[in-house]
């Protein structure tokens, strides 16, 4: 286990320099659909709302946010296992768990032009008509409903998961006897989760259908508050590794009233959104609620025993609770910029080489065959260790951008010298610098660049 770092200044409010241009939003969510990050949903048929899909650069993206997530989780961890649980789960799971009857947002309705608002997200007149006349709020469950089977009838009802974390409770017990783990010790699941947000808005920040990066940590039950600070540490320093900006990051611990049925202390992890200061990640604390829950509802054990001190229990619950796409959408506000080059403006993403859809962009000078066959070298002796594009159309000063525009942080240039020399250009995304590196030394090179030698 590493040590408690410690967690930088947490603004109340957004400095003004920090406050993100208006525009901001629309130039990445155009930058997106233009270079392929993420598309509408059924865009042919003209869209359907708040669904998205994500292309060949956002599925890399997506992709490099869950092995961070896991790598740091898992990984790197003797204290976590992994689980990999059904979206499709029988009602009885949510009755117990208490979504049933507890997983619901106020709804109101405006009385003037009768569309439909989350009444806890509203702060002024209705967003659509400007008339300040609802109806009083009463509490939609989020949950999606279906059936499972032919039958559609009461007895083949069963719900899409709201969140991975009850995959973990019900295989509690299947983990401890197939791991002989013991608190406190973790399990771990990234996976999608489904919503049927009242509002669903801001690009992908909020949708119907999302994917989630869940632990759940069983510990001692006096140790829960130890643990909570701990990976509330834990999961902000995470962000941070990867390049994001402690300015554009804040912890805000939640106040009485906004805490889920099942918590009794969460965190949330902030980040500044074009719009304000809104949640990235909770960390809560869930205590023993939803094994205490299932053990009395399945009648099976779902407590720990121990054997050192004969004592009986259920573990209390740390839950650091993420979103996939929600992160990458943060990742990727956090690292657009324009800047100059050579007097020509570019734009860039300055992502961590993890988060970048491609590391690596190999570039022959030219389309002519000669350079093919070396290019075509360099690019099997990256492939096995990085994520690499080969780009051979265009100028080559159109293809930095190009590059620099999603990401890449290092082009390697083949050119008619390296059929000599044996040696290729590497150009680096954020300083433009290029260096001069023979074939045989360019994985090594790559590594020290990373650090990940
Ligand atoms: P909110 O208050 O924004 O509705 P929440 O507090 O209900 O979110 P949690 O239940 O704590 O969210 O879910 C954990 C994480 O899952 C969130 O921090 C977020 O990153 C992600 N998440 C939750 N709902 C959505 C959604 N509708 N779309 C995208 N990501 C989501």
């Amino acid at each position: 286990m590493t040590a408690e770092p410690e967690v930088p200044g947490t603004p109340a409010t957004a400095p003004d320099d920090l406050t993100a241009p208006d525009d901001l939003m629309e130039k990445v969510v155009s930058l997106c659909k233009r270079r392929g990050f993420i598309f509408q949903s059924a865009d042919i048929y003209g869209g359907f709302r708040s669904t998205y899909d994500y292309g060949p650069l956002g599925v890399n993206m997506l992709r490099n946010v869950k092995n961070a997530w896991w790598r740091s989780m898992v990984q790197l961890r003797d204290d976590v296992v992994g689980l990999d649980a059904a979206i499709l789960s029988p009602p009885r799971v949510w009755e117990v768990s208490g979504h049933l009857q507890n997983f619901t947002d106020p709804l109101v309705d405006c009385r003037k032009c009768h569309s439909r608002w989350r009444a806890d997200k509203l702060t002024g007149p209705c967003p659509n008509c400007g008339a300040d006349d609802f109806t009083e709020a009463r509490p939609f469950n989020l949950m999606f409903k279906t059936h499972a089977g032919p039958v559609e009838d009461e007895g083949a009802v069963a719900y899409l998961r709201p969140e991975t974390a009850q995959g973990m409770f019900v295989n509690f017990a299947n983990v401890l006897q197939t791991t002989r783990k013991r608190p406190p010790f973790g399990i771990a699941q990234v996976g999608k989760s489904f919503r049927n947000e009242i509002t669903p808005q801001n690009f992908v920040f909020r949708t119907r259908e999302f994917e989630q990066m869940e632990m759940e940590y069983f510990v001692p039950p006096d140790e829960g508050p130890k643990w909570h600070e701990y990976w509330i540490n834990e999961r902000y320093r995470w962000y941070v590794d990867l390049g994001m900006p402690p300015e554009k990051l804040r912890l805000r611990p939640h106040d009485a009233d906004e805490l889920s049925h099942y918590s009794s202390a969460t965190s949330d992890v902030e980040f500044l959104f074009p719009w304000g200061w809104d949640e990235l990640e909770g960390i809560a604390n869930r205590t023993d609620y939803d094994l205490r829950h299932h053990a009395e509802a399945s009648g099976e054990h779902l407590d720990y025993f121990d054997q050192a001190t004969g004592e009986r229990y259920f573990p209390h619950v740390i839950e650091p609770a993420g979103g996939v796409t929600r992160t990458m959408m943060a990742f990727l506000l956090a690292a657009y910029d324009e800047d100059e080059v050579g007097g020509e403006a570019r734009t860039v993403l300055h992502l961590h080489h993890r988060l970048a859809p491609y590391q690596v962009a190999v570039l022959p000078l030219s389309k002519k065959a000669e350079l093919e066959s070396i290019s075509r070298e360099v690019l099997g002796l990256l492939q096995p260790h990085v994520m690499c594009d080969y780009d051979v159309t265009q100028s080559i000063g159109r293809r930095y951008r190009r590059h620099d525009e999603i990401g890449t942080p290092w082009c390697v240039t083949v050119d008619f010298d390296s059929l000599t020399d044996r040696a290729v250009t590497v150009r680096d995304r954020d300083t433009t610098t290029q260096v001069r590196v023979p074939i045989d030394g360019l994985v090594a090179e790559l590594r020290s660049r990373t650090g990940e030698d």
